[in-house]
């Protein structure tokens, strides 16, 4: 072989592996050039709200320290775990929860903090920057939390063919024609309250989500117009049933700009504790807001076993906070405790408050203690309105200790995804 086909025949060669190392690469979601960042790049952000912020970061990102800084004033320094990290306790004025994520699509505008991140690997490429944008609740707003990307594997144009997506994940894909219709089926390990997002939609399109349970029954719907991103916002769900989530256009279609879908559970991984080791006291004996007893905001717990009476029996805190209040004989609560927990909610931004109600004697802990998960507050008992040994817990949202009605208050079931409750429950 001469030396010139030799070499022609290295580059076509060469060439062919290029071609097919480039089809294989994954897509970058809304980018065709990825920049390369060095160590403590500045990221100016606006901080103008109360609450926690997460951080949300690339899978390609590796380790980190996340610096936040509002004026020369440090406000946090965190190390980057597991792609994110949370900030709590940002202060302003109003309670809102910020969730800031990466896109290269995006610039950010306003200046009134500065975010350095300073990677412990260099060059650390594909780090995504956006607008803030406000959780759930308030106003039309996506929910970022970046974790895996997943790409739409076409054809995916029905129920049976639908794609399968995770908790959490993100979603990327096409409507590759005005007649394309992308399904994609989910399900999760718990119940809890899900948040599903359409967002990132093309330029000129105006995309829709529908959802639907394993029956094919359309459930929910978010069919805002224009451009502007869905969101179907906290919607109870059952554990290990799949649920189908319809992408689909209303106008304008781009085969190339991909679209991101996400849905994200709350409340049922957040890390609580039972109150009792004792798998006896399992059994709910008036449960949350059923309809025999609408206004009632918690669950009564009980032993079902009558030889094992739950009398007595020690009470360990959920999550670890803040004993905001002690109630002493109280007529209706009894002795009673209430603790503002670390655990912050996502529907409000507001930090999560427990009562244990009933308490047979005083509780353990007092006014202002700062405690810990499993941390002994009390034992169970009958004082107060009671008609027998029993815990009436209850988890309230809104910050409110007293006042309480059903609105301000979540299914306590649902923080407790590994214990099989039985009796008068409400998932
Ligand atoms: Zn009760």
């Amino acid at each position: 072989m001469n030396k010139t086909i030799k070499s022609t025949l290295q580059r076509i060669i060469m060439f062919s592996l290029l071609v097919i190392m480039s089809l294989c690469q994954p897509v970058v979601y809304g980018a065709t050039e990825v920049p390369e960042i060095d160590s403590s790049d500045l990221y100016s952000i606006s901080i103008n709200s109360n609450g926690s912020l997460i951080f949300a970061f690339d899978p390609e990102m590796k380790n980190g320290i996340l610096r936040l800084f509002e004026g020369k004033k440090l406000l946090a320094d965190i190390e980057i775990l597991d792609k994110s990290c949370l900030v709590e306790d940002v202060p302003s004025n109003v309670a809102i929860n910020y969730v800031i994520n990466f896109d290269l699509n995006k610039t950010i505008e306003t200046i009134s903090g500065i975010l350095v991140i300073e990677n412990t690997e260099k060059n650390v490429s594909n780090l995504k920057y956006s607008t803030i944008s406000e959780m759930s609740g308030l106003s039309d707003e996506e929910i970022m939390m970046l974790s895996s990307n997943l790409y739409e594997s076409e054809s995916n144009d029905s129920f049976s063919s639908a794609d399968r997506t995770y908790d959490d994940d993100n979603m990327n894909g096409c409507i590759d024609s005005g007649s394309d219709i992308d399904y994609y089926k989910i399900k999760f390990d718990v119940p809890g309250k899900v948040n599903f997002w359409l967002g990132s939609i093309p330029s000129n399109c105006d995309y829709d989500l529908k959802i639907y349970d394993s029956n094919y029954s359309l459930k929910w719907m978010s069919e805002n117009a224009g451009n502007s991103d869905e969101l179907i916002s906290l919607k109870l769900v059952e554990a290990d049933v799949y649920y189908y989530m319809k992408v689909y256009s209303y106008s304008g279609y781009d085969d190339v700009d991909q679209y991101l879908l996400r849905a994200k559970l709350y409340y049922g991984n957040m890390g609580w504790g039972y109150m009792y080791t004792d798998s006896d006291n399992r059994y709910i004996s008036s449960g949350y807001g059923l309809p025999s007893r609408p206004d009632h905001y918690g669950i009564d717990i009980v032993s079902s076993n009558s030889s094992d009476p739950i009398d007595g029996d020690a009470i360990n805190n959920v999550y670890s906070g803040k004993v905001a209040y002690v109630g002493i004989d109280s007529p209706s609560a009894g002795n009673y405790a209430v603790v503002e927990t670390d655990s912050i909610d996502p529907e409000t931004g507001k930090k999560l408050r427990v009562r244990y109600l009933h308490m047979k004697y005083l509780p353990s802990v007092s006014k202002d203690d700062s405690i810990s998960k499993g941390t002994l507050v009390g034992y169970t008992g009958n004082t107060g309105l009671s008609s027998g040994p029993h815990l009436h817990f209850d988890v309230n949202n809104e910050s409110k200790i007293s006042y309480l009605d059903i609105e301000d208050t979540i299914n306590p079931e649902l923080f407790f995804p590994t214990i099989s409750f039985s009796g008068d429950t409400s998932l």
